[in-house]
């Protein structure tokens, strides 16, 4: 009888097994025409500066529009696109794309938005990946200090020599760069200094119960006096409420970014957030109101 349960059990454990497997490869073998098609989007979502109440910024965030299975999260091709070298042409596109979007809104009443974007490890290996940047920016004609690139810790850890000089390459053409999930990563913090970051997303796993989490307090209150005293802003991803946000208002966060404000948006959907909340703000008499 155990047996036969077992082997039942390993049938079922096949059979789960067999639908993943297909399910990954139809992932991958759609990722490698995805681009050509057309398939990839790029939402955008709002960064605000808590002092002047203002969006400063927008993340641009990769979607698939998968023709069968609808809209495929980032978390589940991103590796695949890693693991295939695809990420490189990939990337290129949201960089390329982000760079235009970001500069027409500079004429377009959004003045001043900039616009960061994801990087992974595999683009920054590529030897020539700062001309993949320069050549957005020139292309787009987006100011390089408009551009900001996220990268992970680990990113930064691992080889640490080769990436000093990709990244002071790129710092040389006048983009920001900045620290994304930062706590989640490595403890050392020396690379801080090595490398010309410009800001610290404070991961949101320390932001979501910020207001009823005695540990996170003292973690995003220790993060943000760090990056202050480095030169750096701080940023706090994942704000979803407005406890949440007037307390890192009180630990002095620079800047937000979540829920709370607007979920990544199309576009068109994003600059008319903006204008919006600008003239919200505007109506308000600049008074720095009790939004989102
Ligand atoms: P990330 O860079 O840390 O991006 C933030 C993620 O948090 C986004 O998920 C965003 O939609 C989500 N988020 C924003 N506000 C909130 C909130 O208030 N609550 C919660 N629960 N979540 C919030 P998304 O868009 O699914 O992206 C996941 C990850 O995929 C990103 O994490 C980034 O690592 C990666 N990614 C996205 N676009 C790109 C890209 O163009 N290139 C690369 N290499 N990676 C990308
Ligand atoms: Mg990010
Ligand atoms: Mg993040
Ligand atoms: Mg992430």
């Amino acid at each position: 009888q155990a047996k036969a349960e077992g082997r039942a059990g390993w049938r079922f454990f096949d059979e789960r097994m067999n639908r993943d497997v297909a399910a990954l490869l139809r992932l991958r073998a759609g990722l490698r025409r995805a681009l050509d098609r057309g398939e990839f989007e790029l939402h955008y979502q709002p960064q605000l500066d808590l002092a002047s109440g203002r969006v400063i910024g927008a993340e641009a965030l990769l979607r698939w529009n998968h023709p069968d299975l609808g809209r495929v999260t980032p978390d589940r091709f991103i590796p695949l696109a890693e693991e295939t070298g695809q990420i490189v042409p990939i990337g290129a596109w949201v960089l390329e794309q982000a760079c235009r979007r970001a500069a027409a809104w500079q004429g377009e009443g959004l003045d001043g938005v900039g616009v960061a974007v994801n990087l992974s490890a595999v683009q920054l290996q590529r030897d020539d990946f700062d001309h993949t940047v320069a050549a957005a920016l020139a292309r787009s004609g987006l100011a390089p200090d408009r551009l900001e690139l996220e990268l992970t810790e680990s990113v930064l850890i691992k080889d640490a020599e080769p990436r000093l000089a990709a990244l002071s390459r790129l710092k040389a053409l006048g983009v920001r760069l900045a620290i994304d999930d930062f706590g989640t990563g490595y403890s050392s913090l020396s690379y801080l200094k090595r490398f010309a970051v410009d800001r610290l997303k404070i991961d949101r796993s320390f932001v979501a119960d910020l207001a009823d989490a005695p540990d996170d307090d003292a973690i995003v209150r220790a993060v943000i006096q760090m990056a202050h005293s480095l030169g750096l802003r701080a940023i706090a991803e994942g704000v979803e409420t407005t406890a949440v946000r007037e307390r890192l208002r009180a630990l002095g966060c620079d800047e937000i970014q979540g829920y709370l404000l607007a979920r990544p948006l199309p576009a068109d959907a994003f600059a008319a957030f903006v204008r919006d909340h600008h003239a919200a703000l505007d109506s308000a008499g600049g008074a720095v109101p009790s939004l989102p």
